[in-house]
């Protein structure tokens, strides 16, 4: 299946690592030109190394960039200009969660995760929005998660940040199309990747190989197909999103959380 996205130029922030990589691995794979970010420059050169091995022809641009600083995105928007003159596709995916209870979560983080769930689009966005205007098939794909409309108690702070989120790209949904950007977001449930490899370091019991314990919370959390997702599958949901092949379609949440959902 072609996305329609050759010689596209496609933006992934947080594109080092997890689903991010995921999702540049497979824009290049189907021939887009691809912008990643993240902050640490070690990881964004091991990853680009990487895609450089699997793919020698790609048309590969990885800037250190915080999505948390309007200047920095303002850089990187400046290097993709620079580099591949302008943006096609902006897909929003940098960020992490925080796991506290409501008694664990201390004010700032209520306020760092509003942040980051808010302007770690906001941000990006604004650096980009002129390239996404100007581009005949402009597009905002955000990674958001189930918590938006599932609430845990776990993860309070993120999941009351990850429903503003969803509120926020629903109206920018609206607002945008009138410059033709579509606005679409994934809704993730769990999917094994770099969040889920730094928890399983910090395991209460250390003799639990990675399968035996990603494999008690597949279980526990009563995700009906049995598993975690892998980085590939929202990779997938997230690449048709922001490409032409969903052409008639924004303001919509896709659910990617194997059947986690519990809402009709
Ligand atoms: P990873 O930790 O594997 O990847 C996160 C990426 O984001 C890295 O490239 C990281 O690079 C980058 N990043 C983080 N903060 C910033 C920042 N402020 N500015 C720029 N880049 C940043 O995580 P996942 O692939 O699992 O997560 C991807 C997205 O999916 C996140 O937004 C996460 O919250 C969301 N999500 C994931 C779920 C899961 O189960 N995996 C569930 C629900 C949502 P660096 O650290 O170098 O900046």
């Amino acid at each position: 299946m072609s996305f329609m996205i050759e010689d596209r130029v496609a933006v992934v922030t947080g594109g080092s690592s997890g689903i991010g990589l995921e999702t540049v691995r497979l824009l290049v794979s189907h021939g887009a030109r691809v912008a990643l970010c993240g902050r640490n420059r070690e990881r964004l050169e091991a990853a680009q190394a990487e895609l450089i091995r699997e793919f020698p022809e790609a048309q590969l641009l990885a800037e250190t960039c915080d999505v948390l600083d309007a200047d920095s995105c303002e850089a990187f928007a400046t290097a993709v200009t620079e580099r591949f003159g302008g943006a096609d596709m902006l897909i929003a995916n940098a960020g992490q969660g925080y796991v506290a209870h409501l008694d664990d979560t201390p004010r700032e983080a209520w306020l760092s995760e509003t942040n980051l769930k808010l302007f770690g689009v906001l941000n990006p966005l604004g650096a980009f929005r002129s390239q996404l205007a100007t581009s005949d098939i402009g597009s905002l794909t955000c990674v958001n998660s189930l918590l938006a409309l599932q609430p845990e108690p776990h993860m309070i702070a993120t999941s009351a940040a990850r429903a503003a989120l969803l509120n926020m790209t629903h109206s920018l949904s609206h607002e945008l199309i009138q410059q033709g950007i579509r606005v679409n977001s994934i809704l993730l449930g769990m999917v094994e990747s770099g969040q889920w490899r730094r928890r399983f370091e910090q395991r209460d019991d250390p003799s639990q190989g990675w399968e035996e314990w990603i494999g008690a919370i597949a279980n526990k959390r009563g995700i009906p197909m049995g598993r975690l997702g892998y980085p590939q599958e929202p990779a997938r949901a997230l690449v048709f999103l922001a490409s032409p092949m969903a052409s008639f379609t924004t303001g919509a949440a896709l659910d990617v959380s194997g059947g986690f959902n519990r809402h009709l």
